[in-house]
Parts: structure tokens; C-alpha cells; sequence
């Protein structure tokens, strides 16, 4: 389903093929948990069903996953992420901060989460997320969108639920 895009939609500023596939595919080994949302951010954007199923903790697996996903990733339209930042709390658990970008119906929808992932035999796991209030975003940084734009003369200009939350 993946196609050969330019940038990879998880802001690498490297090609898809050269950046989250090689992940999807299980051909690079990523220790970074942050990686890991990145990839699974791309995994959303492309419906890359098997690796978000992959990285998903495996007590946290459920039968019509794969059924769920599918329909929420055809719903939704992904046009960015900003990872706030990670924290390890030890050997096996760490938390990532992050905000997922999407369009609902004509306006700027975010998904603010504080997810913990599970360090299981040299790989991340998805345990489970805190949902947290949108963030404010600053009108002079680089937009969420990859645009390279400043938010302000980006997607500040469309109609979004960002300000007032
Ligand atoms: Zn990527
Ligand atoms: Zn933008």
C-alpha cells in the first residue's frame, strides 16, 4: 500500500524507502523509542496494519485489531506530528510525548499523547497512552506539516479547533 514519497511523512527529511519501510519491514532494528512512534505515526498514514499490530504489546492484542485499524486509518487523515519529547523511566519502560496532527471535518484536529512502550527482548512494545489537552502551538515555529513554513503562514491559516483548547 506504501508508495515511494518524498519526504517519509515521519519528517526524517529521508524517503520513505530509505526511513520508516525499512522499519515497517522489519529490516533496520530501532532501540530509539522515538523512532518507533515515528514509524508508527507512517504506519497510520499508510496503513501499514502489520507493523502497528507488531508493535503492539502483546497483551494488548486483541482479535479485530486489524479490523479497527483499517477503518480508523480510512477515516483519518494524518498531516502531521511533533514529538514533545521522551523520558525512560527504566530498563523496560519509557514514555513519549507527542502530538498527531489529522484534519476532521475541515479543521485541525490534535492527538495529544503521553504513550508507554515496553522494552521486550531489544524491542519497543506499545503498552498503552494517557490522552493529554492539546498543546498550544507558537506562531513563529517550523509547522507540524513539514511545510518548512512558520505555523503562522501555514496551517495557523486554516480553520482549527487549535486555539481555543
Ligand atoms: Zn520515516
Ligand atoms: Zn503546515
Amino acid at each position: 500500500m506504501a508508495e515511494n514519497t518524498y519526504p517519509c511523512p515521519c519528517f526524517s527529511g529521508k524517503r520513505y524507502t530509505e526511513c520508516c519501510e525499512l522499519i515497517h519491514k522489519g529490516k533496520t532494528k530501532v532501540l530509539d523509542v522515538e523512532q518507533v512512534v515515528r514509524a508508527r505515526y507512517t504506519a497510520f498514514c499508510y496503513g501499514e496494519i502489520g507493523y502497528l499490530i507488531d508493535t503492539l504489546h502483546p497483551r494488548k492484542r486483541r482479535l479485530g485489531d486489524s479490523f479497527s485499524l483499517s477503518k480508523r486509518i480510512k477515516k483519518t487523515r494524518w498531516i502531521g506530528l511533533k514529538i514533545i519529547g521522551s523520558e525512560r523511566e527504566d530498563d523496560i519502560v519509557s514514555y513519549v510525548d507527542f502530538v498527531a496532527f489529522r484534519i476532521e471535518q475541515g479543521m485541525i484536529a490534535q492527538q495529544h499523547e503521553r504513550s508507554r512502550f515496553s522494552f521486550i527482548n531489544d524491542k519497543w512494545f506499545y503498552f498503552d497512552g494517557e490522552e493529554l489537552p492539546p498543546i498550544k502551538l507558537e506562531r513563529n515555529e517550523p509547522c507540524f506539516c513539514g511545510s518548512g513554513k512558520k505555523f503562522k503562514k501555514c496551517h495557523e491559516t486554516l480553520p482549527g479547533k487549535l486555539e481555543a483548547m
